[in-house]
């Protein structure tokens, strides 16, 4: 397979300086707005903050892969004396919880690294978090080119999983007479 150099994003967070203000779930949800800015709602966020201030957990977490079932096992952290609950790190959209999908249409939601038109430079959640929690970084590597499904083919997959081909199909060639 051909070799390609491919810029790789990364989030550093740091949970001493997390706050749980919650200025990244606003901005990243209206940044996702259809149009954009039109509306903020955390639930169409791509990074959701697990906030429990009696316990002092505040814990930003960015969503990731699309996860057809949900885990038999599950872990459990102790990090300074804090226990975060089960899935708490986790960053799937699973069938397990409510978190990552889209409230509407329940699609999965994954962060784009705000790679969307228009591109920024810099997450915005990142620029928007004024505690410093969130730290960008970047860096090149050598890695093998791969097909990646694209994003609407996750949602169709998800849709599958949740409602049966079948019924995917007759809604689609619906809406295609509709048009
Ligand atoms: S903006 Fe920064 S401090 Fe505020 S909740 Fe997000 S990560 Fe935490
Ligand atoms: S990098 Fe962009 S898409 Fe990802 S969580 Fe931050 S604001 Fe949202």
């Amino acid at each position: 397979m051909a070799k390609i150099k491919k810029k790789i994003k990364t989030i550093k967070i740091d949970l001493d300086k997390c706050n749980g203000c919650r200025a990244c779930e606003m901005i990243c949800s209206a940044f996702h707005a259809s149009p954009k800015y039109s509306s903020n709602n955390p639930e169409r966020s791509r990074i959701r903050m697990i906030r429990e201030p009696l316990r002092d957990v505040y814990l930003p977490v960015y969503a990731g892969e699309y996860a057809k079932a949900e885990c038999m096992g599950r872990d459990k952290y102790v990090i300074d004396g804090k226990e975060y609950d089960e899935c708490d790190f986790c960053r799937a959209s699973c069938p397990s919880r409510d978190v990552f999908k889209e409230p509407d249409s329940g699609l999965p939601l994954k962060c784009d690294m705000c790679e969307d038109d228009p591109p920024q430079e810099k997450p915005l959640c990142v620029q928007w978090c004024i505690n410093d929690a969130l730290i960008y970084e970047e860096r090149e590597e050598e890695v093998e080119e791969e097909v990646k499904p694209e994003d609407v083919e996750i949602g169709l997959e998800s849709m599958v999983d949740k409602y049966g081909l079948q019924k995917v199909i007759d809604t689609v060639a619906r809406m295609s007479k509709k048009e």
